[in-house]
C-alpha cells in the first residue's frame, strides 16, 4: 500500500536534542505527521511567524526560556491544539494544562508513554473521520462534551432530546457512537438506547449511557437494554476522551474483522461467500417481482501461461489489477466478488438488455487494453465473460446459466461476451 500523504504539521517543542531526533523519527514512521522541531520558545515563536498550518503542538513544559503558562498560553491564543509532555506527575499541572484546552498529557516515563503518544497522534489524525452523536437535554452538558471531542478532532453532532436524535440518526448515516444521558425529559437514555438497538446493532452504532451521580443502578439499566459502555457523572475530562477512544476503537476493530470476513484478501474484492448471502437477497427481491437480476461470470484467458511465463507474483499483479478494474466498473448495489482463482461474478440489478451488453462489451474491451506491469514487463490479457438474465428457481441456477454460457466463450475463440440462451420448446 503507499504510504498515506503527508498532510499534516506538528510543531514539536523539545530542548532535549536527542529525543526531538528521537519522537521525530518515530512519529513520521508511523504516522501521516510531519515534524518540524523547535529546540527552545524563542525558536517557537519564529517558526510559527514564518510557517503557518501547524495542525498540532507537541510541548515540553520545562524550557530554559519560558515558563510553562507562557508556552501553554502562547499555544492557545496561537489556536494550535497542543499535547503536553512533562517529566513528573503532578496534580496541579495536570489540572492547570487541561484548564488551558490542551488535548492531553503525557508523562514521559518510558516506552509505553511514547507508546501511547502514538496511539494518541493516530487516533487524533483518525478520528476526523469518526462522528459522534450527543443526546442530553442540558445545553452545558453538552457544550463541555462537544467542546473537549471537537478538541479530539471528532465530528460531533448534537440533540437536546431522544426523538430528535433518532431523526438525527435516521438522516444521517455515518453516526458511529451516540453519547446519551440518562435524565431527560420525555424519552430517557434507557428507552433511547432501545429504541436505538431495534435499528441498529452494537456493532454498527456504539452507544456510550451517561448515568447520574452516584445511580450506579442505571448503569446497569443502560446496559442490560445495549448499551457499549457507561460512564457515571461526575467524570473527568481524560476519563471520558479514554472512554470514548476506546469505543470507537472497539467498533473500528470489529468492522475490519466483518470486512476481512466478506472481503478477498487478494484483490480486496468480495469474496465467495458475500456474493452468496447479498445475491440470494438480491434474488428474493427479484421473485418478488421487484427487480431483475443479470449474473455474469468473467475468467481470465490463458492465465495458467501468465504464472507459467511470467511467475506467480506477475499472476497475482494480474489479479489484483482485475480487482481495480472490477470495483472502478461495478457499484454498489451491483456485487463484484472474486469466486475461484481467475474467476470474478457480476451481479447486475435492474439493466435492460441494451445496458448489460454496453457493460461487459466495454469490461471485455477495458480488460483487453489495460497495462499490466510486473518487473517492468508488460502483461497482456483478455476475459471471457458469461451472462445469464433468464428467470431462474435459484441464484445457483442463475450462476450456472451464466457458467455455462462462460463456457460457449471459451469455446468459441475466448475474449467474447456471451449470454445463455433459454433451451427452445
Ligand atoms: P482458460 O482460458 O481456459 O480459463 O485457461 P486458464 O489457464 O485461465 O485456466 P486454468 O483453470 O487452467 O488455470 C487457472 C490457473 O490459475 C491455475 C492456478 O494455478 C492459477 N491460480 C489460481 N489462483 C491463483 C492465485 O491466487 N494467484 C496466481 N498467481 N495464480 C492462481
Ligand atoms: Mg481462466
Ligand atoms: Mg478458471
Amino acid at each position: 500500500m503507499p504510504l498515506p500523504m503527508k498532510n499534516e504539521k506538528i510543531l514539536l517543542l523539545e530542548d532535549s536534542s536527542l529525543l526531538a531526533s528521537t519522537l521525530k523519527r518515530e512519529i513520521e514512521h508511523r504516522a501521516v505527521y510531519e515534524v518540524h522541531i523547535a529546540q527552545n520558545f524563542g525558536q517557537a515563536k519564529q517558526m510559527l511567524q514564518q510557517q503557518q498550518g501547524y495542525t498540532l503542538a507537541l510541548l515540553d513544559l520545562t524550557l530554559p526560556d519560558a515558563t510553562q503558562e507562557e508556552i501553554v498560553t502562547f499555544f492557545r491564543k496561537a489556536a494550535i491544539p497542543s499535547v503536553v509532555m512533562t517529566n513528573h506527575f503532578d496534580e496541579a499541572q495536570r489540572e492547570y494544562v487541561f484548564s488551558q484546552g490542551v488535548i492531553d498529557f503525557i508523562l514521559k516515563d518510558g516506552p509505553t508513554s511514547l507508546e501511547y503518544l502514538f496511539a494518541l497522534l493516530d487516533r487524533l489524525h483518525r478520528n476526523r473521520r469518526v462522528k459522534i452523536l450527543l443526546v442530553d437535554d442540558s445545553r452545558a452538558s453538552r457544550d463541555y462534551m462537544k467542546r473537549v471531542l471537537e478538541k479530539h478532532n471528532f465530528q460531533v453532532l448534537d440533540t437536546a432530546s431522544g426523538l430528535e436524535a433518532l431523526d438525527t440518526l435516521a438522516s444521517d448515516g455515518e453516526i458511529s457512537l451516540v453519547v446519551a444521558d440518562y435524565h431527560m425529559p420525555g424519552m430517557d437514555g434507557y428507552e433511547l438506547t432501545q429504541r436505538i438497538r431495534q435499528q441498529w446493532s452494537k456493532a454498527r452504532l456504539g452507544i456510550l449511557g451517561i448515568s447520574s451521580h452516584g445511580a450506579n443502578v442505571l448503569s446497569a439499566r443502560f446496559l442490560k437494554v445495549g448499551a457499549n459502555d457507561f460512564l457515571s457523572k461526575p467524570f473527568l475530562e481524560e476519563e471520558f476522551t479514554c472512554r470514548i477512544t476506546l469505543n470507537v476503537e472497539n467498533l473500528e476493530r470489529i468492522q475490519a474483522l466483518e470486512q476481512t470476513a466478506i472481503r478477498d484478501f487478494l484483490t480486496g474484492l468480495y469474496n465467495r461467500r458475500y456474493l452468496w448471502e447479498t445475491g440470494a437477497q438480491l434474488f428474493a427481491k427479484r421473485r418478488d417481482g421487484k427487480q431483475r437480476l443479470c449474473a455474469a461470470i468473467l475468467d481470465v484467458d490463458f492465465f495458467k501461461k501468465v504464472n507459467d511465463t511470467y511467475g506467480h507474483d506477475a499472476g497475482d499483479v494480474v489479479l489484483k489489477a482485475m480487482g481495480g478494474i472490477l470495483s472502478a466498473a461495478i457499484r454498489s448495489p451491483d456485487i463484484v466478488a472474486r469466486i475461484g482463482g481467475e474467476e470474478f461474478c457480476v451481479l447486475l440489478v435492474n439493466r435492460s438488455q441494451t445496458e448489460i451488453q454496453a457493460t461487459f462489451e466495454k469490461l471485455r474491451v477495458t480488460i483487453q487494453e489495460a497495462v499490466i506491469f510486473h518487473n517492468d514487463q508488460p502483461i497482456p490479457i483478455t476475459a471471457s465473460i458469461g451472462i445469464s438474465t433468464q428467470v431462474t428457481s435459484g441464484l445457483d441456477a442463475l450462476l450456472n446459466q451464466a457458467d455455462a454460457a462462460l463456457y460457449v466463450a471459451k469455446h468459441t475463440g475466448r475474449n467474447r461476451v456471451v449470454f445463455h440462451e433459454p433451451e427452445p420448446v
